[in-house]
């Protein structure tokens, strides 16, 4: 299988991904964790790219598609991925398009997880992680049983730069502007399987799970 998560920031593309990648089989590729992976281990990428992320604006395409390309072309991706958070401009879409179909391969779907602004806002500005492990908590529904200490490891709770309210309204902004004619795209293309993700985790699993299955089927 190889599969897209199109969402705005805050949809919930990562905690699904994780769920469908497991289901599936795929490796789980998401350009927002490797540029974090970068920008904490201080690489040449993460200087390049730190100042992008810091402010809700997207990497130049051309250095986003190159890291794809590299983790796409690796032997455990050829049995298929997820992409969570790539294509997010119909630039990378096309070079994606263009770039499977020399290696002879095509996308089988593409999910979208919708969810209105106003729930974007809320769940992105008050959403806090932990700077060790990584473990999500929100200062409306999950708070740690020690202040600014994580339950699981001790380590340090923060507020991702990229979390900030002003910030969260840029990428919601930039994903109006940028990614969201990526819906349209995909349509045309018969691959986009639409879910509400305003509903709980589960449900939202579910939902894609059985939209997967019954897209699946409708090709054989
Ligand atoms: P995410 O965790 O997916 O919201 O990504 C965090 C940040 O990484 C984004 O706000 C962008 O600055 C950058 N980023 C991630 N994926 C892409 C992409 N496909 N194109 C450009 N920038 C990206």
């Amino acid at each position: 299988m190889r599969l897209i998560l199109l969402g705005p920031p805050g949809a919930g593309k990562g905690t699904q991904a994780s769920s469908i990648a497991e289901k599936y089989q795929v490796e789980h590729i998401s350009t927002g964790d490797i540029f974090r992976y970068h920008i904490k281990n201080n690489t040449e990428l993460g200087k390049k790219v730190k100042e992008y992320t810091d402010n809700g604006k997207l990497v130049p395409d051309e250095l986003t598609c190159e890291i794809v390309w590299e983790r796409l072309d690796r032997e455990d991706c050829q049995k298929g991925f997820l992409l969570d958070g790539f294509p997010r401009t119909l630039q990378q879409a096309e070079i994606l398009e263009q770039g499977l179909k020399e290696r002879g391969q095509a996308l089988d779907s593409v999910i979208s997880i919708e969810v209105p602004n106003e729930i974007l806002l809320e769940r992105l500005s008050g959403r806090r992680v932990c700077n060790s492990c990584g473990e999500p908590y929100h200062t409306k529904n999950k708070s740690p049983k020690v202040e600014g200490v994580c339950d699981t490891c001790g380590g340090e709770i923060v507020q991702r730069k990229d979390d900030l309210e002003a910030t969260v309204r840029n990428r919601i902004q930039v994903y109006e502007e940028q990614t969201a004619p990526l819906i349209d795209y995909y349509k045309e293309r018969d691959l986009l399987l639409s879910v509400d993700g305003t509903k709980a985790i589960e449900v939202v699993r579910e939902e894609i799970f059985a939209t997967l299955a019954s897209f699946s089927s409708k090709d054989c």
